[in-house]
């Protein structure tokens, strides 16, 4: 059986080979900065998914187990991002929750 963190890989590198830009715990002083840090690195419109790992927002995964350590992992996206986050992550057999709202982030539960 596969682990979360294997799934949850998985579904980041499906979303990588669509051409998304993935970045996960972004450890920048706040989300702001870190979307704006991460700009320069893609081309205008290109879908961009990412987690923010500062704060006490670290997502780590049990060395043994591969399971989540964290409850739950907001997802941050633009340009579409999400659609792509989302179908991935639910193809993986993840609990996510998302409104269809560009401007909301992605929410994905791990229990
Ligand atoms: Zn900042």
């Amino acid at each position: 059986m596969r682990t979360q963190r294997q799934r949850w890989n998985a579904a980041w590198k499906a979303v990588a080979n669509l051409g998304a830009y993935t970045q996960l715990n972004r450890m920048d002083c706040c989300r702001t900065c870190a979307a704006c840090d991460m700009e320069g690195n893609y081309k205008p419109g290109t879908p961009v998914v990412w987690t923010y790992g500062g704060q006490g927002n670290y997502l780590a995964f049990a060395r043994d187990t591969g399971m989540a350590r964290n409850d739950y992992q907001y997802i941050y996206h633009e340009n579409g991002g999400a659609h792509l986050i989302v179908t991935a992550l639910r193809n993986e057999g993840f609990d996510v929750e998302w409104d269809g709202d560009d401007t909301r982030a992605v929410l994905c539960r791990f229990v």
